[in-house]
């Protein structure tokens, strides 16, 4: 039976594999490459699949991104030399604390060590994903983009036995058009979760098993991100920025990064922590806002901007990862939350994880287990220098919450000096309400003025949505579901002024008058899937489900 209790249309196709993995990112690929590592060293075949909603793998990935090789090095040693994309060292990081017309440079000396990305390599996380799946499908992993996991198979014991991938061809109505075609079934001995930040069904997985019962809420922030490709006189390959501070007012947490990489091209974007209080803040218009900052704008200027994008990422860390396996699969990457968020890095420890589920599934599946609880790789996670990693910055994000950007960020930067020298410290801050809960009134909320876009630096919503390759088939059901129609005109409107108009990078939601009514109205087919409604509404109205395969952003090198 599915989570949905449908009976299985007895029409519906059947895969087996021993291995079923959801969602090719690098947590998703570095499993798949380490379990055929596995199979290959014991000279045996393993069934691998991987399922991916983007058009292509990379279509719906967008990071910074600076990222740590260590996964790399470990999964793949001689990568620098196998045509990989990621070819830019980081060579200068600045890290700043900005104001409206300035700002103060912190010196690197004061840093922890583990904030420094010496050693890191600049590049597109979607170019990544492009090549691990070459390296993947060499190895005889089969991957299917294309392809959205709606549902998850259960046994009669409630283990889980494979997904059910999306229905093609249901019409706006829930009618089938002529190009009808049923989801797959696909079952496997052991499944692994890999959806990202806020998948829609590790979230469906978290709840229903109950795996944060003692972790406690997740966190999330909304990354935005354009890619630009700037004059050659400007570009500094290497240079690594990141800023605090303006434009967001200090009990907001977030900021700008600014990584300078490969031919001429420039990632710039925005990260705003989603507990954050205004219900009129808007998150897109902040990142325009913060890129005509001097210290950002003078990177852009004489600069064409080439792709836009939106994501969000989890910032609750070490104390809010679930419990990670249960009868059947487990979760990894990010649809767990290993983000390391004051490196606002995951990529890494995406992949570790990855590889840490693979090497507990291979161990099972090697003694004739299947579908049984994948203890050894939690055990594995706790033990890894991941989770070192993570536990001493743990404390920080909650710190910022409490104590707002200026004081937060030295306490925070205190406390990760004080984990670094004494790893032993015990205490850990808990992170209070979930991100839907935090919204003030927006009677006592003021509401913030922005200035026009100038079609130079700065762009209005839909221009940008426009260079996310964003495609949707018009006539499918609408993808985000509302639990109560109502609830978004009758008690978010009065309450919050409905700040999904703002919240949403792809403008998706609108409050529109309509013969004398005010409606809520819905435009699906705008959507980026960065999930910021699932986390955000504060009346928890909104269920993001997947829409047909395929459809979606098309990042080409985000
Ligand atoms: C703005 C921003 C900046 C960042 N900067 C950095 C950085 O500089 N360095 C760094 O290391 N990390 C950075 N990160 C974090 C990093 O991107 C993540 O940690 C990493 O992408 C997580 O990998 P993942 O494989 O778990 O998930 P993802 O990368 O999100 O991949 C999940 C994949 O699964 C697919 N999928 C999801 N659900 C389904 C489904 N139901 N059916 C089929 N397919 C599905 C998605 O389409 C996607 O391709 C940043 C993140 C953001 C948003
Ligand atoms: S509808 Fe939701 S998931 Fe889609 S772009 Fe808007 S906020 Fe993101």
């Amino acid at each position: 039976m599915s989570e949905t209790d449908e009976p299985q249309a007895a029409e519906r196709e059947i895969m087996e594999f021993e291995v079923v993995i959801v969602g090719a990112g690098p947590a998703g690929l570095a499993a798949a490459i380490r379990l055929k590592q596995l199979a290959a060293e014991k000279g045996r075949d393993l069934s691998v699949v991987v399922l991916e909603k983007g058009s292509e793998v990379g279509a719906h990935i967008l990071s910074g991104a600076v990222i740590d090789p260590v996964a790399l090095d470990r999964l793949l040693p001689g990568w620098r030399k196998m045509g990989s994309p990621l070819n830019t060292p980081v060579t200068e990081d600045r890290f700043y604390y900005l104001w409206k017309t300035g700002g103060v440079r912190f010196p690197n000396i004061f840093m922890p060590p583990l904030m420094s990305n010496h050693g890191c390599y600049i590049g597109s996380l979607g170019a990544l994903c492009r090549w691990l799946a070459e390296q993947a499908e060499a190895l005889g992993v089969e991957i299917y983009p294309g392809f959205a996991v709606t549902d998850v198979i259960f046994g009669a014991n409630g283990e889980v036995e494979g997904v059910i991938t999306g229905d093609m061809g249901v019409a706006r109505d829930g009618s089938h058009k002529d190009s009808y075609t049923p989801g797959i079934a696909l079952t496997g001995k052991y499944t692994l979760f890999a959806e990202g930040a806020r998948g829609s069904l590790s979230k469906m997985l978290i709840r229903k098993l109950g795996l944060d019962t003692e972790s406690g809420p997740q966190k999330f922030g909304i990354g935005l991100k354009e890619l630009w490709e700037v004059p050659a006189e400007k570009h500094k390959p290497g240079l690594v920025q990141h800023t605090m501070g303006w434009p967001l007012e200090d009990k907001t947490g977030g900021g700008s990064f600014l990584y300078h990489f490969g031919e001429r091209l420039l990632s710039v974007g925005f990260v705003v922590h989603l507990d954050y209080a205004n219900p009129y803040l808007n998150p897109f218009k902040e990142f325009q806002r913060a890129k005509t900052h001097p210290l950002i704008r003078s990177h852009l200027e004489g600069g064409k901007r080439i792709a836009y994008g939106a994501r969000a990422l989890t910032e609750g860390g070490y104390q809010a990862i679930p419990r990670l396996a249960f009868p059947g699969g487990a979760l990894i990457g990010c649809a767990a939350g290993f983000m390391n968020v004051p490196r606002i890095k995951g990529s890494h420890n995406a992949m570790l994880s990855g590889m840490m589920a693979a090497e507990a599934v291979f161990a099972a599946i090697e003694v004739g287990r299947a579908r049984d609880v994948l203890e050894a790789y939690p055990a594995a996670v706790q033990a890894s220098a991941m989770t070192a990693e993570l536990k001493k910055v743990r404390n920080v994000k909650p710190l910022w919450s409490r104590f707002g950007t200026r004081l937060g960020v030295m306490l925070g930067g205190i406390d990760m000096w004080l984990n670094t020298i004494f790893p032993f410290l015990g205490h850990t801050l808990k992170h209070k309400k979930p991100d839907y809960a935090t919204l003030t009134k927006a009677s006592e909320a003021k509401p913030i003025e922005y200035e026009k876009p100038d079609g130079v630096i700065t762009f209005d919503i839909l221009s940008s949505v426009f260079l996310s390759g964003t495609n949707h088939e018009e006539d499918q059901p609408v993808h985000l579901k509302l639990a109560d129609p109502s609830i978004p005109i009758e008690r978010n409107l009065p309450e919050y002024a409905e700040p999904a108009q703002r919240y949403c990078p792809a403008l998706v939601y609108e409050v529109v008058e309509q013969g004398g009514r005010t409606l809520f109205q819905i435009n699906a087919q705008n959507c980026v899937h960065c999930k910021t409604c699932d986390v955000k509404d504060p009346a928890q109205n909104i269920t993001w489900v997947p829409p047909e395969g395929g459809g979606g952003p098309n990042y080409a090198n985000m």
